[in-house]
Protein backbone atom coordinates (compact mmCIF):
# COMPACT_ATOMS: atom_id res chain seq x y z
CA UNK A 1 0.00 0.00 0.00
CA UNK A 2 1.81 3.16 -0.89
CA UNK A 3 1.30 5.57 1.42
CA UNK A 4 2.51 9.58 1.09
CA UNK A 5 2.65 11.29 4.51
CA UNK A 6 2.76 14.99 4.65
CA UNK A 7 5.03 15.88 7.29
CA UNK A 8 6.55 18.83 9.60
CA UNK A 9 9.36 17.88 12.47
CA UNK A 10 8.60 17.01 15.71
CA UNK A 11 5.11 15.56 15.78
CA UNK A 12 5.10 14.91 12.01
CA UNK A 13 8.03 12.47 12.16
CA UNK A 14 6.33 9.99 15.56
CA UNK A 15 3.90 9.30 13.14
CA UNK A 16 6.09 8.98 10.27
CA UNK A 17 8.25 6.62 12.04
CA UNK A 18 4.83 4.40 13.26
CA UNK A 19 4.05 4.49 9.48
CA UNK A 20 7.85 3.01 8.13
CA UNK A 21 7.41 0.42 10.78
CA UNK A 22 3.78 -1.23 9.72
CA UNK A 23 4.37 -0.61 6.30
CA UNK A 24 5.83 -3.16 3.70
CA UNK A 25 10.03 -1.84 3.15
CA UNK A 26 9.87 1.21 0.34
CA UNK A 27 6.05 1.59 0.48
CA UNK A 28 6.02 5.20 2.33
CA UNK A 29 6.73 8.97 1.13
CA UNK A 30 7.37 11.89 3.15
CA UNK A 31 7.04 15.03 2.15
CA UNK A 32 8.60 17.35 4.74
CA UNK A 33 8.42 21.09 4.79
CA UNK A 34 11.45 23.50 4.58
CA UNK A 35 9.73 26.28 5.69
CA UNK A 36 11.59 26.76 8.91
CA UNK A 37 14.77 25.77 7.03
CA UNK A 38 17.56 28.39 8.41
CA UNK A 39 21.67 29.44 7.68
CA UNK A 40 23.15 29.20 11.01
CA UNK A 41 27.21 30.00 11.12
CA UNK A 42 26.91 29.51 7.33
CA UNK A 43 25.29 26.23 7.19
CA UNK A 44 21.65 25.46 5.84
CA UNK A 45 19.82 23.72 8.44
CA UNK A 46 16.43 21.79 7.55
CA UNK A 47 14.84 20.72 10.66
CA UNK A 48 12.10 19.32 10.38
CA UNK A 49 13.80 17.34 7.24
CA UNK A 50 16.14 16.30 9.99
CA UNK A 51 13.67 15.33 12.70
CA UNK A 52 12.15 12.92 10.05
CA UNK A 53 15.45 11.77 9.21
CA UNK A 54 16.80 11.08 12.66
CA UNK A 55 13.74 9.75 13.54
CA UNK A 56 13.43 7.14 10.80
CA UNK A 57 17.34 5.92 11.70
CA UNK A 58 16.85 5.62 14.86
CA UNK A 59 18.87 8.70 15.88
CA UNK A 60 16.68 10.76 17.49
CA UNK A 61 16.74 12.77 21.09
CA UNK A 62 13.37 10.63 22.65
CA UNK A 63 13.76 12.95 25.61
CA UNK A 64 14.42 16.02 24.36
CA UNK A 65 12.05 15.74 21.33
CA UNK A 66 14.28 17.18 18.96
CA UNK A 67 18.19 16.72 17.61
CA UNK A 68 20.24 13.50 18.06
CA UNK A 69 20.59 11.19 21.25
CA UNK A 70 23.82 11.38 22.75
CA UNK A 71 24.46 14.69 21.48
CA UNK A 72 27.02 17.39 22.69
CA UNK A 73 27.93 20.87 22.46
CA UNK A 74 31.27 21.76 21.85
CA UNK A 75 31.28 23.24 18.93
CA UNK A 76 28.32 25.38 19.02
CA UNK A 77 30.09 26.46 22.65
CA UNK A 78 33.38 27.04 20.86
CA UNK A 79 31.76 29.31 18.33
CA UNK A 80 30.05 30.83 20.86
CA UNK A 81 33.69 31.92 22.70
CA UNK A 82 34.97 33.24 18.94
CA UNK A 83 31.72 35.72 18.89
CA UNK A 84 29.96 33.15 16.82
CA UNK A 85 25.54 33.11 16.50
CA UNK A 86 24.73 30.86 19.48
CA UNK A 87 20.61 31.28 19.24
CA UNK A 88 20.02 28.30 17.47
CA UNK A 89 21.27 24.84 19.24
CA UNK A 90 23.36 22.52 17.09
CA UNK A 91 24.51 19.73 19.04
CA UNK A 92 28.41 18.26 17.28
CA UNK A 93 26.58 15.52 15.88
CA UNK A 94 23.96 17.41 14.25
CA UNK A 95 26.22 20.02 12.67
CA UNK A 96 27.96 16.89 10.65
CA UNK A 97 24.81 16.33 8.67
CA UNK A 98 24.40 20.78 8.11
CA UNK A 99 28.14 20.50 7.21
CA UNK A 100 27.43 17.64 4.38
CA UNK A 101 24.02 19.36 2.89
CA UNK A 102 25.46 22.68 2.46
CA UNK A 103 28.57 21.63 1.01
CA UNK A 104 26.53 19.93 -1.12
CA UNK A 105 23.84 22.84 -1.87
CA UNK A 106 27.17 25.23 -2.71
CA UNK A 107 27.81 23.05 -5.24
CA UNK A 108 24.22 23.15 -6.84
CA UNK A 109 23.03 20.00 -5.83
CA UNK A 110 19.27 20.25 -5.41
CA UNK A 111 17.87 19.61 -1.82
CA UNK A 112 15.93 16.56 -3.04
CA UNK A 113 18.74 15.39 -4.32
CA UNK A 114 21.04 15.92 -1.47
CA UNK A 115 17.98 14.36 1.03
CA UNK A 116 17.54 11.06 -0.90
CA UNK A 117 21.54 10.54 -0.45
CA UNK A 118 21.26 11.45 3.03
CA UNK A 119 18.62 8.48 3.65
CA UNK A 120 20.38 6.32 1.51
CA UNK A 121 23.36 6.86 4.05
CA UNK A 122 21.41 5.52 6.97
CA UNK A 123 19.72 2.94 4.84
CA UNK A 124 16.05 4.06 4.75
CA UNK A 125 14.17 1.66 2.69
CA UNK A 126 11.43 5.19 3.13
CA UNK A 127 11.65 8.07 0.67
CA UNK A 128 11.91 11.54 2.34
CA UNK A 129 11.26 14.42 -0.17
CA UNK A 130 11.40 18.44 0.67
CA UNK A 131 8.21 19.86 -0.37
CA UNK A 132 10.35 22.26 -2.70
CA UNK A 133 13.82 22.56 -3.67
CA UNK A 134 13.17 26.21 -4.11
CA UNK A 135 13.89 29.00 -1.37
CA UNK A 136 10.27 29.48 0.66
CA UNK A 137 11.08 30.61 3.94
CA UNK A 138 7.56 31.01 6.60
CA UNK A 139 7.57 34.45 8.23
CA UNK A 140 5.18 35.31 10.96
CA UNK A 141 3.66 38.46 11.47
CA UNK A 142 3.00 39.64 15.21
CA UNK A 143 2.33 43.03 16.72
CA UNK A 144 6.04 43.36 17.07
CA UNK A 145 6.72 43.01 13.84
CA UNK A 146 7.29 40.12 10.85
CA UNK A 147 10.26 37.88 11.75
CA UNK A 148 11.81 34.83 10.02
CA UNK A 149 10.27 31.40 11.50
CA UNK A 150 13.45 30.51 13.41
CA UNK A 151 13.97 33.86 14.35
CA UNK A 152 10.22 34.06 16.20
CA UNK A 153 10.27 30.56 17.22
CA UNK A 154 13.66 29.87 19.04
CA UNK A 155 14.94 33.58 19.08
CA UNK A 156 11.95 34.99 20.77
CA UNK A 157 10.74 31.80 21.82
CA UNK A 158 7.27 32.12 20.23
CA UNK A 159 6.10 34.77 22.68
CA UNK A 160 4.59 37.32 20.29
CA UNK A 161 0.82 36.23 19.43
CA UNK A 162 0.58 35.48 15.74
CA UNK A 163 -1.39 37.51 13.62
CA UNK A 164 -0.52 35.53 10.16
CA UNK A 165 1.64 33.79 8.63
CA UNK A 166 3.15 34.20 5.14
CA UNK A 167 5.15 31.70 3.06
CA UNK A 168 7.62 33.65 1.36
CA UNK A 169 8.83 32.48 -2.24
CA UNK A 170 5.65 30.20 -2.39
CA UNK A 171 4.06 31.45 -5.52
CA UNK A 172 7.36 30.87 -7.44
CA UNK A 173 8.32 27.44 -5.96
CA UNK A 174 7.40 24.31 -7.56
CA UNK A 175 7.44 20.51 -6.24
CA UNK A 176 10.38 19.05 -5.85
CA UNK A 177 11.22 15.97 -8.31
CA UNK A 178 8.66 13.27 -7.32
CA UNK A 179 6.19 14.64 -4.95
CA UNK A 180 3.26 15.11 -7.29
CA UNK A 181 4.20 11.86 -8.77
CA UNK A 182 3.98 9.98 -5.65
CA UNK A 183 0.62 11.66 -4.70
CA UNK A 184 -0.61 10.75 -8.03
CA UNK A 185 0.29 6.95 -7.52
CA UNK A 186 -0.48 7.08 -3.86
CA UNK A 187 -3.21 4.53 -2.16
CA UNK A 188 -3.04 7.13 0.86
CA UNK A 189 -2.41 10.04 1.42
CA UNK A 190 -1.92 11.10 5.29
CA UNK A 191 -1.36 14.30 6.96
CA UNK A 192 0.74 14.18 10.17
CA UNK A 193 -0.03 15.30 13.37
CA UNK A 194 1.75 18.70 12.32
CA UNK A 195 1.23 22.37 12.99
CA UNK A 196 -1.29 23.61 10.24
CA UNK A 197 0.19 26.95 10.14
CA UNK A 198 3.85 26.86 9.99
CA UNK A 199 4.77 22.43 9.22
CA UNK A 200 1.51 21.63 6.41
CA UNK A 201 0.41 25.07 5.48
CA UNK A 202 4.06 25.70 4.10
CA UNK A 203 3.63 22.46 1.98
CA UNK A 204 0.07 23.28 1.06
CA UNK A 205 1.73 26.85 -0.63
CA UNK A 206 3.60 25.25 -3.10
CA UNK A 207 1.63 25.72 -6.39
CA UNK A 208 0.31 22.00 -7.38
CA UNK A 209 0.57 20.36 -4.35
CA UNK A 210 -2.72 21.11 -2.54
CA UNK A 211 -3.86 20.28 -5.96
CA UNK A 212 -3.03 17.07 -6.60
CA UNK A 213 -4.17 16.08 -3.14
CA UNK A 214 -7.28 17.50 -4.65
CA UNK A 215 -7.57 15.26 -7.59
CA UNK A 216 -6.92 12.54 -5.60
CA UNK A 217 -9.06 9.41 -6.02
CA UNK A 218 -7.89 7.79 -2.95
CA UNK A 219 -8.41 8.30 1.09
CA UNK A 220 -6.95 11.69 2.90
CA UNK A 221 -6.89 10.81 6.18
CA UNK A 222 -5.34 13.76 8.76
CA UNK A 223 -4.29 13.27 12.34
CA UNK A 224 -5.21 16.24 14.91
CA UNK A 225 -2.11 17.56 16.77
CA UNK A 226 -4.04 18.79 19.62
CA UNK A 227 -5.02 16.46 22.27
CA UNK A 228 -7.87 17.60 24.86
CA UNK A 229 -7.68 21.04 22.64
CA UNK A 230 -4.34 22.21 23.53
CA UNK A 231 -1.16 20.95 21.60
CA UNK A 232 1.34 18.54 22.78
CA UNK A 233 4.39 20.80 22.97
CA UNK A 234 4.38 24.48 20.95
CA UNK A 235 2.14 27.26 20.19
CA UNK A 236 0.20 25.63 18.02
CA UNK A 237 -3.15 25.97 20.90
CA UNK A 238 -2.32 30.09 20.74
CA UNK A 239 -2.51 30.29 17.38
CA UNK A 240 -5.59 28.60 16.40
CA UNK A 241 -7.63 30.23 19.16
CA UNK A 242 -6.12 33.46 18.00
CA UNK A 243 -6.24 32.81 14.18
CA UNK A 244 -9.53 30.10 13.72
CA UNK A 245 -11.27 30.97 16.87
CA UNK A 246 -11.01 28.15 18.89
CA UNK A 247 -8.92 24.96 19.20
CA UNK A 248 -11.78 22.14 18.64
CA UNK A 249 -11.38 19.37 16.09
CA UNK A 250 -14.02 21.65 13.81
CA UNK A 251 -11.49 24.47 13.72
CA UNK A 252 -8.33 22.09 12.97
CA UNK A 253 -10.52 20.51 10.34
CA UNK A 254 -11.25 23.68 9.12
CA UNK A 255 -7.52 24.10 7.78
CA UNK A 256 -7.62 20.83 5.35
CA UNK A 257 -10.97 22.25 3.87
CA UNK A 258 -11.95 19.95 1.28
CA UNK A 259 -8.86 17.75 1.92
CA UNK A 260 -10.16 15.30 4.17
CA UNK A 261 -11.81 11.97 4.69
CA UNK A 262 -11.71 11.28 7.92
CA UNK A 263 -9.66 13.01 11.05
CA UNK A 264 -8.14 11.57 13.78
CA UNK A 265 -8.90 12.81 17.17
CA UNK A 266 -7.72 12.01 20.53
CA UNK A 267 -10.37 10.66 22.91
CA UNK A 268 -10.29 13.48 24.85
CA UNK A 269 -11.69 15.30 22.10
CA UNK A 270 -14.69 13.38 21.55
CA UNK A 271 -17.39 13.45 21.17
CA UNK A 272 -17.02 16.05 18.89
CA UNK A 273 -18.42 17.34 15.12
CA UNK A 274 -16.29 18.83 12.49
CA UNK A 275 -17.64 18.25 9.28
CA UNK A 276 -15.74 15.62 8.01
CA UNK A 277 -15.86 11.70 9.48
CA UNK A 278 -14.31 11.32 13.00
CA UNK A 279 -12.03 8.65 14.36
CA UNK A 280 -11.15 8.82 17.94
CA UNK A 281 -8.34 6.34 19.22
CA UNK A 282 -5.76 7.46 21.58
CA UNK A 283 -3.38 9.65 19.75
CA UNK A 284 -0.14 10.50 22.08
CA UNK A 285 3.22 8.97 21.08
CA UNK A 286 5.22 8.53 23.55
CA UNK A 287 7.30 6.33 22.24
CA UNK A 288 7.58 4.13 19.07
CA UNK A 289 5.22 1.73 19.88
CA UNK A 290 2.10 4.06 20.52
CA UNK A 291 3.39 5.73 17.24
CA UNK A 292 2.85 2.21 15.04
CA UNK A 293 -0.71 1.75 17.11
CA UNK A 294 -1.90 5.40 15.81
CA UNK A 295 -0.27 4.25 12.03
CA UNK A 296 -2.26 1.56 12.36
CA UNK A 297 -5.39 3.04 13.03
CA UNK A 298 -4.75 5.95 10.64
CA UNK A 299 -4.03 3.34 7.82
CA UNK A 300 -7.23 1.41 8.78
CA UNK A 301 -9.58 4.50 8.36
CA UNK A 302 -7.47 4.95 4.83
CA UNK A 303 -8.53 1.91 3.50
P1 LIG B 1 7.75 21.08 14.27
O1 LIG B 1 7.87 21.42 12.82
O2 LIG B 1 9.03 20.53 14.84
O3 LIG B 1 7.09 22.10 15.12
O4 LIG B 1 6.82 19.83 14.32
P2 LIG B 1 5.35 19.51 13.84
O5 LIG B 1 4.64 20.69 13.31
O6 LIG B 1 5.42 18.30 13.00
O7 LIG B 1 4.76 19.09 15.22
C1 LIG B 1 4.25 20.02 16.17
C2 LIG B 1 2.86 19.59 16.56
O8 LIG B 1 2.89 18.20 16.88
C3 LIG B 1 2.34 20.29 17.78
O9 LIG B 1 1.21 21.04 17.41
C4 LIG B 1 1.98 19.17 18.75
O10 LIG B 1 0.75 19.39 19.40
C5 LIG B 1 1.93 17.95 17.86
N1 LIG B 1 2.34 16.73 18.53
C6 LIG B 1 3.53 16.46 19.11
N2 LIG B 1 3.55 15.23 19.64
C7 LIG B 1 2.33 14.68 19.38
C8 LIG B 1 1.72 13.42 19.69
O11 LIG B 1 2.34 12.53 20.31
N3 LIG B 1 0.43 13.22 19.26
C9 LIG B 1 -0.26 14.20 18.59
N4 LIG B 1 -1.52 13.94 18.22
N5 LIG B 1 0.28 15.40 18.29
C10 LIG B 1 1.55 15.63 18.68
Amino acid sequence: MKVVCLSGGVGGAKLVRGLHDVLPPGDLTVVGNVGDDVEVLGLHVSPDLDSVLYALAGLNDEERGWGRADETWRVLGAARAWGGEDWFQLGDLDVALHLVRSQALRRGDPLSAITRRLAAAVELATTVLPATDDVLRTRIVTSEGTFGFQEWFVGRRHEDDVDAVVYDGAETAAPAPGVVEALRDADAIVLAPSNPYVSLGPIFAVPGIREAIGRRGVRCIAVSPLIGGRAVKGPLDRMLTRMAGGTTPAHVASFYDGLLDALVIDAADAPAEAGVPLVVSATLMDDRAASRRLATVVLEAAT
